[in-house]
């Protein structure tokens, strides 16, 4: 069962850091459940800070964007690196589309957690071929809570965990991900995986 932590400032210079993974599936909520537990932490006055690879550019470029248009404004950077350059005296540290960095996210993360933080990331855990998407499978093994959220399969309802890629001839403009990909269940997936 996911905890979240509490983090008292006053008590000792020391802070227990963590991390935390949430991943899944294209649809399922990641962003925001990521956005849920950073505006909790805001209200209580942690101070956050949000990156996101710039390769993500499909929304507004300063801004961690979920689909039902939460938003939170973000920090794009192009190496995992830069995170701990960036992110100084914060006490929560978001980041989104985790799949998108480079290996030394794994690294990063360990290093902020040790320094005290609470690190919260969150991206897809399989590509469009059901393949585990690295650096993901890392993570997930060196968090200490994992959240897996869930889609709803598009062709016949049940929970989904894979993300379908349509084909082009299904698909003759591919623009946005809306657009190009489908929540699917296990089932549904292989059904009609090329
Ligand atoms: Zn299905």
């Amino acid at each position: 069962m996911f905890i979240e932590p509490a983090i008292n400032r006053n008590s000792s210079p020391y802070q227990k850091g963590q991390i935390e993974v949430i991943c899944g599936s294209m649809f399922s909520g990641k962003t925001e459940e990521l956005i849920r537990r950073l505006n909790r932490a805001r209200i209580a006055r942690q101070k956050v800070e949000i990156f996101k690879p710039s390769v993500d550019k499909r929304y507004h470029e300063e801004n961690v964007v979920s689909h039902n248009e939460n938003y939170i404004r973000s920090t794009p950077v192009n190496f995992a690196d830069d995170i701990l350059l960036l992110s100084g005296n914060c006490d929560v540290v978001g980041i989104d589309e985790v799949q998108f960095f480079d290996e030394q996210i794994v690294a990063v993360s360990q290093k902020l957690a040790i320094q005290g933080k609470r690190v919260i990331l969150a991206g897809l855990d399989m590509d469009f071929e059901g393949n585990p998407f690295e650096p993901m499978p890392k993570l997930m093994a060196i968090a200490e809570y994992v959240t897996k959220v869930h889609a709803i399969c598009m062709k016949c309802g049940d929970l989904a965990a894979f993300s379908f890629r349509l084909s082009d001839s299904k698909q003759k403009v591919m623009l946005g991900e809306k657009n190009s990909y489908e929540a699917r269940c296990r089932k549904c997936f292989y059904e009609d995986k090329r």
